[in-house]
């Protein structure tokens, strides 16, 4: 349950992510701010979350940075240079990153690590599916599945992207063996999931109040 007296921005906040985030705090006293509109004193505790387009990235760090508070940051796409301004920002404050805010996306994570470490004879593909609105492919989940599987053993781990419709977002590890195939798949059904796991961040990032730090979902979970 969100802290009734939490006070929250937003960049993005009439984007799709943006309202679903609205949407599960209608019935909270939480005070919802639209980053265009607050660049003057907000009350605390202050909690920024973004999750807009990494075009935007930039001015969002620097306003970030003036407000000194903790960042939930699920912008995907971000650049190599963004991801370097993101770990220096994190060595000031606290930032949760990650690319999928949904449990089911982590849960999935972990039982890649597993069945990579066991299969290590198979040959990997990773498969992922989402809107065709979807600027950045392959998506940022795909990138951190497949960075999980990487190894000595695998360098060759192909991403095979479909954009289309109002798919809401597919992944699926494929580990091919000569006579069997073992495939685990995230399917989501309601973007809300990515906005729940960022709520749950902000819970998180609130009760354990780190000075700095850079932190993802599984060290959201994990707690
Ligand atoms: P959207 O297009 O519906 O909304 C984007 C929002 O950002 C809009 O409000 C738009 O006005 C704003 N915006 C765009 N460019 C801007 C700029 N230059 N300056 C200021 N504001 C700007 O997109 P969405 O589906 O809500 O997704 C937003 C981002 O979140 C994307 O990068 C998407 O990939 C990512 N995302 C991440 C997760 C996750 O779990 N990490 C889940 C879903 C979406």
């Amino acid at each position: 349950m969100v802290n009734t007296n939490l006070h929250l921005i937003i960049s993005g906040f009439s984007g799709k992510m943006g309202k679903c985030i609205r949407t599960l705090l209608a019935d909270t006293s939480a005070h919802i701010y639209d980053a265009h509109h607050c660049l003057g004193d907000c009350l605390q505790p202050l909690v920024w979350v973004d999750f807009s387009s990494s075009n935007a990235f930039e001015q969002i760090l620097e306003n970030v940075r003036k407000k000194a508070c903790p960042l939930i940051m699920g912008t995907t796409g971000l650049s190599k240079a963004q991801m370097r301004q993101l770990v220096w920002l994190s060595k000031r404050q606290a930032v949760v990153y990650d690319s999928n805010f949904s449990v089911g996306a982590n849960i999935l994570k972990k039982l890649v690590c597993q069945a990579g470490v066991a299969l290590k004879n198979f040959s990997v593909t990773i498969f992922e599916a989402h809107h065709g609105a979807k600027k950045d492919q392959p998506s940022g989940t795909a990138k951190s599945l497949r960075q999980v599987l990487l190894s000595e053993q695998r360098k060759q781990i192909p991403i095979l992207s479909l954009r289309g419709g109002g798919i809401r977002g597919e992944h699926s590890v494929i580990f091919s063996g000569m006579d069997e195939i073992l495939s685990l798949k995230h399917e989501v059904l309601d973007r809300k999931v990515f906005a729940q796991g960022a709520l749950y961040a902000v819970e998180w990032i609130m009760r354990k109040k780190p000075s700095h730090g850079l932190f993802n979902m599984q060290d959201v979970l994990e707690a």
